[in-house]
């Protein structure tokens, strides 16, 4: 008997499926686990014992880490000089741009769509029409099918191929390919880690039964009140939306209070310098006070190059606006998304909080995360006098140790 078994999800699971990519037999699935992360089922008949996907599995053996350098990473604030696409995206819109440019030599892109209302997935583009669902941030795990398979076929043909995802999933297409190709192109996304997928069912079937309408897809990072001031927009089948201010919106508020966020994010393995892409895209905030006369209200990039090949693709780029800037001037609007992990450490009441999504109304779960905390057996209000006293108290106590 071989003394591997096939895999069983380790608890830092990325859910980034190269171990249903790498298994010849087809015999892993990636499904919803009752937390509502991806996680591989295998297929137990089919399976033949090969070890491979315990091999290959990222989680288990974890990149190499950069040393942290800030001195050494090429970085920029950037926008899409052209103004509709830099307002339509996330960010400053370079994503969009690094595709074109690789469209327009023939090439493919890699990134990810909304498949329906409340499941992203990857799919290729091949023409401009492919790519505009590409745009924008979809707030929840990336389903990744066979995505690392696709991209090896299309790199063996000599075709170019820009791949863009989160860290994991840039890490597990390496690991999948095993060997460099001067024809692909890495991107990842500076990433504040995946919240549960119960969360946007949850957020979709609260909205459909509030409307009485069919929700087709919730556009997170909508900019009609300016990039730095983004709304939600839930857009409708019968072409009406609502919007909703971050601050007071129960999905963000939730995603971004990191009690429900897949594990392997609360110490994610891939966030240091240098990075395991060619090129790092994400929100360039704290720009405003920075570089007031820059067009911040359409969104501004923070784009970082890791490698050689990055650097070079960067700059042959048209149609984005470059302005260097030292990395620290980056890092000061969010240090714990370019290299720290967001939190670092799991919130001991996650498993309460994943169980609310299950059975609590999400006024609930909201209520509870603005306004109470547990301590011990006593629930206190974030603004009562008791509150300030216990971390008044705990303050205290952490300076004495
Ligand atoms: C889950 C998540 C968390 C993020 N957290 C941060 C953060 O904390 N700080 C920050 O500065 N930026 C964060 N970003 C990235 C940021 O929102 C923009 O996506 C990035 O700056 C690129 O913007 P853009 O304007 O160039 O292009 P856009 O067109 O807006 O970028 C779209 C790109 O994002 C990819 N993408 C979209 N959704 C997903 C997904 N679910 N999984 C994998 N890839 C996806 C697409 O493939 C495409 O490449 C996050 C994005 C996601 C998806
Ligand atoms: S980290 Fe990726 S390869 Fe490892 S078990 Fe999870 S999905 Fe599979
Ligand atoms: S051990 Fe081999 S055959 Fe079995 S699930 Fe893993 S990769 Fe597939
Ligand atoms: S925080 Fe890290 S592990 Fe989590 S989704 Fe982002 S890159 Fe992947």
């Amino acid at each position: 008997m071989p003394d591997f078994k096939y895999i069983v999800a380790p608890d830092n699971c990325t859910g980034c499926g190269l171990c249903s990519n790498v298994c010849s037999r087809n015999a892993i699935s990636m499904e919803w686990n009752a937390d509502g992360f991806l996680e591989p089922m295998v297929n137990a008949q089919a399976c033949i014992n090969c070890g491979l996907c315990v091999k290959k599995c990222p989680a288990l053996h974890p990149p190499h880490l950069g040393a942290d350098d800030m001195e050494q990473v090429l970085s920029y604030g950037a926008w899409n000089r052209d103004s509709e696409t830099q307002f339509l995206s996330s960010s400053g819109g370079v994503f969009s741009a690094l595709a074109e440019s690789v469209l327009k030599e023939g090439g493919i892109v890699y990134g990810v769509v909304w498949r329906d209302k409340i499941t992203a997935e990857f799919q290729k583009a091949e023409t401009l029409d492919e790519l505009k669902p590409m745009r924008g941030s979809k707030y929840t795990e990336a389903h990744p099918g066979k995505v690392y398979q696709l991209a090896k076929v299309e790199l063996n043909k000599g075709r170019k191929v820009l791949f863009a995802g989160t860290s994991c999933q840039v890490y597990a297409l390496l690991q999948y390919l095993g060997k460099d190709y001067s024809n692909l192109i890495t991107v990842d996304i500076l990433c504040h880690g995946v919240p549960s997928h119960l969360l946007l069912e949850k957020y979709v079937h609260e909205a459909e039964q509030a409307t009485g309408k069919q929700v087709r897809h919730v556009s997170f990072r909508d900019k009609e009140h300016g990039w730095e001031n983004y709304h939600i927009r839930t857009v409708y089948t019968d072409g009406t939306s609502t919007i909703c201010p971050l601050k007071k919106d129960y999905f963000m508020r939730t995603f971004l209070s990191d009690k429900v966020l897949n594990r392997a994010c609360y110490n994610c393995m891939f966030k240091h310098l240098p990075r395991v892409a060619d090129i790092t895209l994400g929100d360039y905030w704290g720009v405003a006070k920075q570089e007031p006369e820059w067009p911040v209200y359409k969104g501004i990039s923070a784009v970082l190059a890791h490698t050689d090949k990055g650097a070079l693709v960067l700059q042959n780029l048209k149609n984005v606006e470059f302005k260097n800037k030292p990395f620290q001037k980056l890092y000061e609007g969010q240090p714990s998304t370019y290299i720290l992990s967001t939190t670092r450490t799991e919130p001991e009441d996650r498993g309460q909080y994943l169980e609310f999504l299950r059975t609590s109304p999400l006024k609930k779960v909201y209520s509870r995360l603005m306004y109470a905390v547990d301590i011990g057996f006593v629930r206190i209000s974030y603004r009562s006098g008791l509150y300030r006293l216990y971390k008044k108290l705990t303050r205290h106590l952490k300076g004495n140790e």
